[in-house]
């Protein structure tokens, strides 16, 4: 059986992959990215949706060959049609880019490419070497032949539900409560803003989720759905999509080029997301946000601290869990109160009636909200609606 020794091997090659094997190579780290599909970046399973603050955090510099549209602003829409328009100055962090995801994610793996990673297309992981009870790598299929690739530590960027962790001993199975089911149209045809983002919200249009229209140039758009795991039956996150396409005269001629579906977390991080010789990045950490199911540059950024940890660690000859403890602190400092309040927020805003919605979208269109994001809609709501956020005030 062929064999390949690295420093690390990472599993997965989307943006937390990527991420991870580009800082571990700049770091002098021999690191092996491998990747089950044929192609970076396809098929897609995303809304595309990102906003701008956090690119230059994570040493990304934007690059036109793959924004697509650059937002203006966003609307958000309650069930009987109220909108809050937020136009630019307004739109804040939560507006930004749609991406060609595709041609982005192609850009993070060249980016760990010239840095030194080895990218392995069609090379899926299959399980885990261990060697006197610790990790030591991973198994796989390369090409249809089985390989080894032995390393002192894992990455497991390999997302949602993570298979690479649960073998390694980590639990990341979920509840249905806390996972949406996603469906999308990429349209075309249909008659929509092009500069605004638009998310509807309300127990009748998407149960425990929301609706999104994120534009993909002129008449163009990613039109889908998340619903939460427990309201919806198989199958049933299309249902509701179709109903509002259906029912919506923006949509009367459209036409779908393409369909994604797929899963997201919402809920907080996983409790631990190392172990000795192991670190898990993005999705495979669930560090997605539980509100809006936005995981891009959670997954770039847990990525960049996962190799940064990694040099690190590697220099000094210890990669047990405490010494790779270190990336549980720079995620958990960076991110973990607003995961968290952001979770505690969709749970409560789940258990709204569509009346409620509607009395909320008004109140926030009539508020002088600054810039927008989900925590000033929060403090909004914690003002005129505190028992919205009973529980998680002082997060707001
Ligand atoms: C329908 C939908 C819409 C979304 N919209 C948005 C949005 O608009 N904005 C946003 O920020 N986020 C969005 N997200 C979330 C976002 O896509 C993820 O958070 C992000 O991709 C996480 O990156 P990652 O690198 O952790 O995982 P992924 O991008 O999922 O990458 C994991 C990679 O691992 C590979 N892999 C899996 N198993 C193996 C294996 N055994 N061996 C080798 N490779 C393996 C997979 O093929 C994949 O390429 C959306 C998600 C869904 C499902």
């Amino acid at each position: 059986m062929k064999t390949y020794e690295c420093d690390v091997v990472v599993v997965g090659g989307g943006p937390g992959g990527s991420m991870a094997a580009k800082y571990c190579s700049l770091g002098g780290l021999n690191t092996i990215m491998i990747e089950k599909k044929a192609e970076i970046g396809s098929p897609l399973r995303c809304a595309e949706g990102v906003s701008k603050k956090w690119l230059e955090e994570v040493g990304i510099t934007p690059d036109p060959a793959w924004i697509c549209a650059d937002m203006v602003g966003a609307v958000i829409r309650s069930p009987s049609g109220h909108t809050f328009k937020l136009d630019e100055s307004k739109a804040g962090s939560e507006v930004g880019y749609v991406l060609e995801r595709h041609l982005f994610d192609k850009a993070l793996a060249r980016q760990a490419a010239e840095a030194g990673a080895k990218i392995m297309l069609r090379t899926a992981a299959t399980g885990v070497i261990k060697e006197n009870g610790k990790l030591a790598g991973v198994k796989a299929r390369s090409m249809g032949e089985a390989i080894e690739i032995r390393a002192k530590a894992v990455v497991a960027a390999d997302g949602f539900e993570s298979q690479l962790a649960r073998w390694a001993g980590i639990d990341t199975s979920l509840k249905l409560n806390d996972i949406c089911s996603c469906i999308q149209y990429r349209m075309t045809n249909i008659d929509i803003d092009p500069e605004y983002c638009e998310f509807v919200i309300g127990s009748s249009v998407a149960p425990g989720g929301y609706l999104w229209i994120f534009p993909k140039g002129k008449g163009a758009a990613n039109v889908g759905i998340g619903v939460m795991g427990t309201r919806c039956k198989n199958g049933e996150a299309k249902t509701y999509l179709d109903k509002f396409v259906a029912t919506d005269p923006r949509f009367r001629n459209a036409q779908s080029l393409e369909i994604v579906g797929g899963m997201v977390s919402t809920c907080p991080g996983l409790e631990c997301a190392v172990d000795d010789n192991i670190i898990l990045v993005g999705d495979a950490a669930r560090i997605i946000d539980p509100i809006t199911g936005g995981g891009i540059c959670h997954a770039c950024r847990t990525g960049m601290y996962a190799g940064k940890v990694l040099v690190e660690a590697v220099s000094k000859g210890d990669l047990s869990k405490k010494a790779l403890m270190p990336y549980e602190k720079m995620w958990r400092d960076r991110m973990e109160d607003k995961l968290y309040r952001n979770w505690m927020a969709k749970e409560r805003l789940a258990e709204l009636d569509d009346a409620t919605i509607d009395e909320l979208v008004k109140l926030i269109s009539g508020s002088d909200i600054e810039e927008v994001n989900v925590y000033n809609l929060l403090r909004v709501i914690k003002e005129r609606f505190p028992k919205v956020v009973e529980g998680f005030e002082e997060l707001i």
